[in-house]
């Protein structure tokens, strides 16, 4: 065995490269499942590189940096990813063979279960823990393979196997630390042109509304008065009353529509903000639209749950929530099932709200909460950007999954209130 720094080097660059080619083609356009996808066979076909240029250390024992596109399969594409790369791995060493194989297999196995627990929390270190915690992880894993490769097969190490172990070791903990770093801060930059884009149509509605909204809720406040003092009379013909009731139903729906566009224009910094209890809005919210889940045919059950208090204001999380289950119920119409769930951890809040209805595709989740996006004939694409508005003052976030003909999942994330 000789020291392969040209091999060493080969592989550094058969990772930066198509990670760098993935960046510069990268539109902003994939779907989620289509990201995973590319990034899968991406880290499959490095490694099918990898087994071309590996540092022979013996034969049939070979050392390459396959941890890494194994370990950015599982992080930045999640569990099904990285077994796929995982599975991917073992099948073509099963293939190749040679006494390297057992080892080989043992270390990728091992350290697939030592990371499963790590790759749900990951996206929510800082940048400067991500690049820590990869790092150490990558340092510890390659330099097991060959420790755990000399132990099975008995290796005498030399000064020179040692050396090339070394450079491994420290080429992981480069590539790996570059790896994080470019694709964190190109995900980043993803998301502030996103926001970006977003920001510059929230802001006409936002003064559009404060300028209209506020003027005609007045008038329709007296409307709704007149209306209501009409009803009470006592001459009137059925189809009078019916009139009345449609014409008091319809201004309500636009009282609520103003109230929508009103939130909009709402500075975040004048809301006064205070300890809510998360149930108890949730539980008014359900009540508020109970007959109209009736009308819908539809259920609407809270799961039990602790008592989990949050920051924020009671009127506009409750308008959230009306706005979401409402959503929730158009979806279902018919007959159906809104289960919602209030989960906390260490940290963070968690509110669920699961419906069996009629679910979205994908380019229809990534619009959501665009003024004015609507599906529906009487829909006035409001009700979420209100919910995304409240969310974000609240330093909380948003995860929606859907299938569709199955359901949509709402996931809204707080910050959890320490007392
Ligand atoms: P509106 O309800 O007036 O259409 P929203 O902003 O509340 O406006 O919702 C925007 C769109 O998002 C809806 O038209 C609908 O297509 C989609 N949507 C929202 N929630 C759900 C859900 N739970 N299930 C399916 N589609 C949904
Ligand atoms: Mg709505």
């Amino acid at each position: 065995m000789e020291l392969q720094l040209d091999r060493i080097l080969l592989q550094g660059l058969m990772v930066l490269f198509p990670l760098v080619l993935y960046m510069a083609l990268d539109k902003n356009e994939r779907s989620a499942n289509r990201e995973r996808a590319i990034l899968a066979l991406l880290c499959m076909m490095i490694m099918v590189l990898f087994f071309m240029v590996s540092i022979k250390v013996s034969p049939g024992v070979f050392l390459d940096l396959r941890m890494v596109p194994w370990y950015m399969a599982f992080i930045y594409g999640g569990h099904f990813v990285g077994i796929c790369v995982t599975l991917f791995f073992c099948i073509v060493r099963i293939f190749i063979g040679g006494p390297g194989m057992v080892p080989a297999l043992i270390v990728i196995i091992f350290w697939s279960f030592a990371l499963w627990g790590a790759v749900k929390k990951y996206p929510r270190l800082s940048l400067k823990n991500k690049l820590v915690f990869s790092t150490v992880l990558l340092i510890v894993a390659s330099a097991s393979i060959p420790i755990i490769g000399s132990i099975i097969l008995n290796e005498k190490v030399t000064l020179l196997s040692a050396a090339t172990y070394l450079c491994f070791i420290l080429e992981n903990a480069i590539i790996i630390w570059l790896s994080v770093y470019l694709l964190e801060t190109h995900l980043e930059r993803r998301s502030l042109l996103k926001e970006l884009q977003r920001a510059e149509t929230f802001n006409v509605v936002g003064q559009l509304a404060a300028s209209v909204a506020h003027e005609i809720r007045n008038p329709m406040t007296s409307i709704r008065g007149f209306i209501q003092l009409l009803q009470s009379s006592e001459n009137l013909t059925n189809d009078e009353k019916s009139f009345l009731k449609v014409s008091l139903e319809e201004v309500d729906r636009a009282n609520s529509i103003i109230g929508d566009y009103l939130s909009m224009g709402k500075e975040s910094s004048s809301i006064k903000t205070k300890d809510v209890d998360l149930s108890a809005v949730i539980s008014k919210s359900i009540n508020t639209l109970s007959s109209y889940a009736a009308l819908n045919n539809t259920e609407v059950i809270l799961h039990d749950h602790n008592k989990v208090f949050i920051e924020g204001q009671p009127q506009r999380l409750q308008q959230m929530f009306i706005n979401l289950i409402k959503n929730a119920i158009e979806a279902t119409s018919g007959s159906g099932l809104i289960e919602i769930w209030i989960l906390s951890d260490e940290d963070r809040v968690l509110v669920k709200i699961a419906d069996d209805g009629e679910g979205m595709p994908q380019y229809q989740i990534d619009n959501l909460g665009l003024p004015f996006y609507s599906t529906k004939e009487k829909g006035t694409g409001l009700g979420l950007m209100v919910v995304l508005k409240v969310i974000k003052e609240m330093g909380g976030s948003l995860k929606v999954t859907s299938a569709q003909s199955k359901g949509t999942v709402f996931n809204i994330f707080f910050p959890l209130k320490t007392k």
